[in-house]
């Protein structure tokens, strides 16, 4: 229900570091973050826009809102997580499986590998392909 980002992480390689909302420049390496958190807000006004929308039921309006908060911070893991339960609820259910499986291998957050995990046991579908089963040479 809350929008991510209370925090912006600078987006330079050399830099990275991790710098609270509001910011003007960066306190890792000085460069202008001002765009990047113009874009922050866009995100939770598109996130929020979507979940609004998912609640009420206009589930195709909330994934296209879903896809311009993530085109405006690819890295928002919440988003990433209510776009799998939104293309879920339409029937896309590879596509929310990948979703979620590409949450549990990159996300550091337990809240949103928790909810993952819970989507995904939910869904009681086998693995995609090349996801990484336990063993090889298992039961066929
Ligand atoms: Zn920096």
């Amino acid at each position: 229900m809350t929008s991510p980002a209370a925090a912006i992480r600078c987006p330079l390689a050399t830099c990275g570091r991790e710098n609270s909302l509001p910011v003007a420049l960066c306190s890792g390496c000085g460069a202008d973050l001002r765009a990047f958190a113009f874009a922050s807000r866009l995100n939770d006004y598109y996130f929020n826009r979507a979940l609004s929308q998912a609640r009420g039921g206009n589930l195709a309006s909330a994934k296209r809102q879903l896809r311009i908060c993530l085109a405006l911070q690819p890295r928002d893991e919440e988003a990433q997580l209510l776009l799998g339960r939104v293309q879920w609820a339409l029937g896309e259910k590879k596509s929310a499986v990948a979703q979620w499986r590409r949450l549990l291998a990159t996300s550091v957050d337990e809240s949103i590998t928790q909810q993952a995990t819970s989507c995904l046991s939910v869904s009681l579908v086998v693995p995609a392909k090349g996801t990484g089963g336990r063993r090889k040479g298992g039961r066929k």
